[in-house]
C-alpha cells in the first residue's frame, strides 16, 4: 500500500475537528487498506507502532530529526533551526525544506506504508551505543524518498506530535462501520478491545475473519485486560439502594492497581492504564510465584507501600518513590510493599471474566498462599447498613481509604464502570468534601510570584459518550512552589499550538495542552454555570456544572489516563447530594 494513501487521509483529518467527519475519513481509509496492513495503519493513526502496553515508544528528539532533515536536504542545521523557531512545527518545516529540494532533483521512489512502518519499528527498537546515528540514517533514508506531505506526517509520528483528535472510541466506530454493517457490532468490537487492549489486533481479526472472529476473541496471557471500574456512592444508604441483595465488601486500599500475568516463572505487571510496570517491582517478580499456586493466571492486586517494621499500610505517595530510573534497588529496600490480591481473570487455560464474583473470589482464595508479602484483600459478605458501617470503620482503622462493594453474581466487565462495583470512601461522608480527578487542558499566565509560570489551570472532566473533555473550573490554589515547578515541567511537554478538538471550552486559555495530565481536586460546592461545559443541559438548558473554590490536593494522578477522569454523571450525583439544590 502506498504511504500517500495514509498521509492524504491524515491531511484531511487535520482539517476537521468534527468526530463524524473524522470517522468518515477513517472508514474510507480502512476500506482502502489491505488485510495484512490494517493493524499497521491503526497503530500509525494513533501515532504509535505497537499497542501501548508493549512500551515501544518512538519519541525521537527534535535535534535528531533536524540532523536527518539536514542530511537529506543539504541545508544547514542552523537554517533548519531558524525556520523551525519561526514556524513552530518541525513536521511542516521539514516538509517545506524538502519540498524545495525535490523541485531540483529527480522524482524519488514511491514510498510504501509497509516500508515506513518497518523503518519506524526498527528505529523504536534501537538502543545503546551508535543508535542515534543509526536512527538518523533511517530517518534520512525515508525523507529522501518521501513527498512533502509524507515527510510532514513521518516527522510528526516520529516526534510524537501527530495530534488528530482520533481517540480509540472514534477508531472503534470506524472499524465497526467499515467491516460490519450493523450498529450493534460496535459493542462486539469494543468487547474485543477490552480484553486485548490492542486495537491493531482487533482490526486485523475483523479484516481477516469478520465479526465471527471477534466473537471468538479470547483473553490471552501477557496482553492486558482493560480494568473494570467502580461507581461511587456517598453513604451506606445509597449503596443499599443500588445493590439490593447481600454483597461483598472489600477493603479499598490506597496503592497502585496491578494486573499480574504469570506463566510459570515469567511475571509481568500492568498498571491501571495498562503500562508495563514490571521494572518498578523486581521484588514482585522475584517472590510472587511462591505465593501463587497455579502455573498460569491473570490476577488483579493492589500493591501498597508498608511500614517495614509494623507492616502497616502507607499512603499512595510513598509508593511513587519507586518510579525512578536510577537506584531502583535502593528504592525497593527503602519502600517495601505488600501485594494484595482481589480478583482472578484467567486461570490455567480458562477465561474467568464471565464467571461470577463469588466464583472468582472463591477460586482466588484457593490459589493464593498468604504470607508477609502476598495477601488477599479482606472481604466480608454484608446485608445491611450496619454491616457496612462496621466494616468501613475497620477498614479505615487499618489505614485503608474505604470500601469496595461488589455484587456477588456479577461477571468481570472489562473496561466498564457500573453499579456492579461501588466505592465508598471515607470523605464521601462529609458534606461535599469529595475529590474529583480532572484533566489539565489549558492555563492562564500568572502574575507576581508565579510570573513566567502558569498561574491558573483550566480543568476538564471526561465525557465518554462524545469522547471529549468539557471544562469544569479554573484552579489556582493548593500549589506549593515545588509542585508548581513540577507541573510546569510536565506541562511544558504537552503544549499544543491550537486547542485539541476534544476539549470543549468557551474560555480562551493563554495556552492549551494535550489533555493528558490528571490532578486530584477538592471543592466546596458544585454550582450551575453558563460558562463551563461539564454536564451541559443535565439540569438546565445551556448550563453546565462548575466547582466553587476548587483546590489542588497535591496529588498528581499519574496512574490515570485522561479518559479515567471524573465524568459528568459523577458530578451530577455530587450536585444532587448537596444539601441545598434546586432539583430535589
Ligand atoms: P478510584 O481510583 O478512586 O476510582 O478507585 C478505584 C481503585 O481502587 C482501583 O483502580 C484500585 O486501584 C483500587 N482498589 C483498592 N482496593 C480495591 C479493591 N478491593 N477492589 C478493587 N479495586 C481496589
Amino acid at each position: 500500500m502506498k504511504f500517500s494513501v495514509l498521509s492524504d487521509s491524515l491531511e484531511k483529518m487535520e482539517l476537521t475537528t468534527k468526530r463524524l467527519e473524522l470517522t468518515d475519513i477513517l472508514v474510507e481509509l480502512i476500506k482502502k487498506t489491505p488485510k495484512n496492513t490494517i493493524s499497521k495503519v491503526i497503530y500509525l493513526i494513533q501515532g504509535k507502532v505497537r499497542p501501548n502496553f508493549e512500551g515501544i515508544e518512538l519519541g525521537i528528539a527534535e535535534k535528531l530529526v533536524i540532523r536527518a532533515i539536514s542530511k537529506s536536504s543539504g541545508i544547514t542545521i542552523k537554517k533548519i533551526e531558524d525556520d523551525y523557531n519561526e514556524g513552530g512545527d518541525l513536521g511542516k518545516t521539514g516538509a517545506s525544506i524538502l519540498e524545495q529540494k525535490t523541485q531540483t532533483t529527480f522524482a524519488a521512489e514511491t514510498i510504501t506504508l509497509e516500508r515506513v512502518y518497518d523503518t519506524l519499528l526498527k528505529i523504536s527498537k534501537l538502543e545503546g551505543k551508535g543508535s542515534q546515528d543509526m536512527k538518523m540514517k533511517y530517518i534520512s533514508s525515508l525523507l529522501n524518498d518521501a513527498t512533502p506531505v509524507e515527510t510532514k506526517f513521518i516527522l510528526k509520528i516520529l516526534l510524537g506530535t501527530l495530534r488528530l483528535g482520533v481517540a480509540e472510541n472514534t477508531t472503534m466506530d470506524a472499524l465497526a462501520i467499515a467491516f460490519t454493517s450493523k450498529k450493534e457490532n460496535r459493542e462486539l468490537v469494543e468487547n474485543a478491545y477490552n480484553v486485548s487492549s490492542d486495537l491493531g489486533k482487533v482490526a486485523e481479526i475483523l479484516a481477516t475473519e469478520g465479526i465471527n472472529g471477534v466473537l471468538k476473541f479470547n483473553t490471552s496471557l501477557f496482553s492486558p485486560i482493560r480494568p473494570m471500574l467502580a461507581d461511587r456512592v456517598k453513604s451506606e444508604e445509597e449503596a443499599i439502594k443500588k445493590i439490593e441483595n447481600k454483597f461483598a465488601a472489600e477493603y479499598k486500599l490506597d496503592g497502585e492497581r496491578a494486573q499480574i500475568h504469570k506463566k510459570d516463572n515469567k511475571i509481568i505487571l500492568f498498571s491501571r492504564s495498562l503500562e508495563n510496570i514490571t521494572k518498578y517491582y523486581p521484588d514482585v517478580v522475584e517472590k510472587i510465584s511462591n505465593s501463587i499456586n497455579a502455573n498460569e493466571g491473570i490476577f488483579e492486586a493492589e500493591v501498597v507501600a508498608v511500614n517495614a517494621n509494623t507492616g502497616n499500610f502507607l499512603p499512595f505517595q510513598e509508593l511513587m518513590h519507586r518510579r525512578r530510573k536510577y537506584k531502583l534497588e535502593q528504592a525497593v529496600l527503602d519502600y517495601p510493599i505488600t501485594v494484595n490480591f482481589f480478583d482472578l481473570l484467567y486461570y490455567n487455560g480458562n477465561d474467568y471474566l464471565d464467571k461470577s464474583y463469588n466464583e472468582r473470589r472463591k477460586t482466588l482464595e484457593t490459589i493464593i498462599n498468604e504470607d508477609n508479602f502476598a495477601k488477599l484483600i479482606p472481604m466480608s459478605i454484608v446485608k445491611n447498613k450496619e454491616d457496612i458501617s462496621e466494616i468501613l470503620e475497620n477498614s479505615i482503622n487499618s489505614g485503608c481509604e474505604g470500601l469496595m462493594l461488589k455484587v456477588l453474581d456479577s461477571p468481570y466487565r472489562a473496561g466498564t464502570r457500573g453499579n456492579n462495583w461501588l466505592k465508598l470512601k471515607r470523605e464521601y461522608q462529609n458534606e461535599l468534601g469529595d475529590s474529583l480527578d480532572l484533566v489539565v487542558v489549558g492555563a492562564f499566565f500568572g502574575r507576581g510570584r508565579r510570573t513566567g509560570k502558569y498561574g491558573t489551570l483550566l480543568l476538564s472532566s471526561y465525557n465518554s459518550e462524545t469522547d471529549t473533555f468539557p471544562t469544569i473550573c479554573k484552579v489556582g490554589t493548593g500549589f506549593t512552589d515545588e509542585k508548581l515547578d513540577q507541573l510546569f515541567q510536565i506541562l511544558s511537554n504537552k503544549v499544543t499550538l491550537k486547542k485539541n478538538p476534544r476539549i470543549e471550552s468557551s474560555m480562551n486559555a493563554d495556552i492549551w495542552f494535550e489533555p493528558e495530565l490528571v490532578l486530584e481536586i477538592v471543592a466546596s460546592e458544585i454550582t450551575l454555570s453558563p460558562i463551563h461545559k461539564t454536564g451541559l443541559n443535565m439540569v438546565r438548558k445551556n448550563t453546565g456544572f462548575a466547582l466553587r473554590f476548587p483546590k489542588f490536593t497535591g496529588k498528581i494522578r499519574s496512574e490515570k489516563m485522561a479518559e479515567d477522569a471524573s465524568v459528568g454523571e459523577e458530578v451530577f450525583t455530587l450536585y444532587k447530594n448537596q444539601k441545598k439544590t434546586d432539583i430535589d
